[in-house]
């Protein structure tokens, strides 16, 4: 049996490692970009070394039997579903959610106002960020959501980059880093401060930064019925809620930088003509029950850099049925359905399945649960009856026909090595190579 995993973040190569391990199964994970491991290379931001160490358990997957690495080859344009319909006997699409949702407010779409997904894919060096895309001239931003996400990107422009410098991130993030005017920093949440999104350890961090002072007002940390009860019932929450009061009560000590953590403000509008000079923000109150409602007041808080952080959304794939709203494939237990039955031998995994949500284990148990499914479709004869014996080499032909330059796990491994030699000739363990081009290069393909 031959399966085709669609994308090698967590939760493809979770799904992979049950697959092989279920054993008399082949697996190869096809992924869009030259390098392994999605969001834990290219999400998790890089000052986070521990939870970016998980990739050493995920290696360990690429090399059990029958597991495959096809590298820089994109579904949909590579191989059409229909392709991979010949090649394998089971698809499991576990390619994310690659987009950002967007706020519909004026001014969105001025110049200085961009998603936090650019911002991450920026500084994470992603192949297909545009190197010179920031600047960092601006001296206030706003971060639009209390997520993790914010989070990370509010500690990136808060912190020196000298701090930075350690990580893997590459040159030229760190020389926009360095000459980065950023004085304040404005992270903004709609709803109240038991409501953010955030987890306390993340939290914390941010009043852990040396030169930055960060600034709650009290006012913003009122509480509903609502609130103590999510309260009772989250101690995580309460975690939180310890924390941004214990910083609602420091001085200002005067440092380089200043983040501001707001609650209560629903952004209304970027403003500007041409390009960003600030935010609208609505005053909101709580409503008792979870959620907000306008006040009469509202503030222009100036500022040249916007970041929206209101989540991620899946992006549909050809063939496939496809839940706009919520921007993920419709499913059951990981089958795709369509009308409500089951397409044989498609499944999904991870946060094209469920949503944009969950810590990288979660994927694990969801990969889980869609492998099920698909061993379950195999016992019972529910799969497609392959028209020929399936050559595993076959789709490396059709590939080679189609000028594809396949980036194998040897090739992968050439690149590892070229980004550990030259982080180690700067004095770090590595440096990340940006750009499809050098990374091709450094996988010794041209
Ligand atoms: P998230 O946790 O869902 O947070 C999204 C934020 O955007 C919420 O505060 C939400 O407020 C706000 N929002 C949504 N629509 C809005 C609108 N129209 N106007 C204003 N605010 C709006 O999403 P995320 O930060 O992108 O994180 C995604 C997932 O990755 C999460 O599971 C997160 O924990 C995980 N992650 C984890 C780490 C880590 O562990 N270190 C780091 C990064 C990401 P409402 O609640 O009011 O909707």
């Amino acid at each position: 049996m031959r399966v085709a995993v669609i994308g090698s973040g967590p939760s493809g190569l979770y799904a992979a490692e049950v697959l092989a391990k279920a054993g008399g199964i082949e697996v190869d994970i096809i992924e869009r970009l030259p390098c392994p491991y999605g969001l834990v290379r290219y999400g998790v931001a890089p000052d986070h070394e521990k939870i970016k160490s998980v990739i050493k358990t995920l290696e360990t997957i690429f090399s059990l039997d029958g597991v495959r690495f096809l590298g820089n080859v994109e579904v949909g344009t590579d191989l059409t579903l229909d392709d991979l319909r010949q090649q394998y006997d089971a698809v499991i699409h576990a390619s994310g959610a690659a987009i950002d949702r967007r706020l519909n407010i004026p001014g969105e779409d001025l110049s200085g106002s961009f998603s936090a997904t650019e911002f991450v894919a920026w500084y994470s060096g992603h192949p297909d960020a545009q190197v010179d895309r920031f600047t960092l001239s601006a001296t206030a931003a706003v971060v639009i959501g209390v997520g993790n996400v914010a989070v990370d990107v509010a500690r990136v422009l808060a912190k020196q980059a000298d701090h930075l410098a350690v990580t893997d991130m590459p040159d030229h993030v760190l020389d926009v880093l360095r000459r980065s005017h950023i004085e304040d920093v404005y992270v903004v949440g709609r709803r109240g401060a038991a409501q953010a999104k955030f987890t306390t350890k993340e939290l914390r961090e941010l009043g852990e930064i040396p030169n930055v002072d960060v600034i709650v007002d009290p006012a913003d940390l009122v509480l509903d019925a609502a609130s103590e009860v999510a309260l009772a019932e989250s101690s995580a929450l309460r975690r939180n809620l310890e924390v941004l009061t214990e910083w609602a009560n420091r001085t200002p000590e005067g440092r380089p930088r200043r983040l501001h953590l707001r609650f209560l403000a629903r952004p209304e509008a970027v403003l500007g003509t041409d390009v960003v000079e600030g935010v609208r923000l609505r005053r909101t109150e709580l409503d008792g029950h979870g959620g907000v409602t306008d006040t009469d007041t509202a503030v222009d808080l100036p500022a040249q850099l916007v970041f929206r952080s209101v989540g991620y959304k899946g992006v549909p794939i050809d063939g496939l049925p496809f839940d706009e709203r919520n921007g993920v494939v419709p499913h059951q237990e990981g089958r795709v359905l369509r009308d409500g039955v089951a397409v044989p031998g498609q499944y999904v995994a991870g946060w094209i399945k469920r949503g944009p949500t969950g810590v990288i284990g979660t994927n694990r148990h969801d990969a889980k649960e869609t492998v099920a499914s698909l061993l379950e479709d195999r016992d019972s004869g529910a799969l497609p009856v392959p028209a020929a014996t399936r050559d595993p080499e076959q789709v490396l032909k059709v590939l080679a026909n189609r000028g594809v330059e396949v980036v194998l796990w040897g090739g992968w491994q050439a690149i590892d090595a070229a980004e550990l030699a030259l982080g180690q000739s700067q004095g770090r363990e590595r440096a990340k190579i940006s750009g499809r081009p050098a990374l091709l290069t450094a996988a010794q393909l041209k």
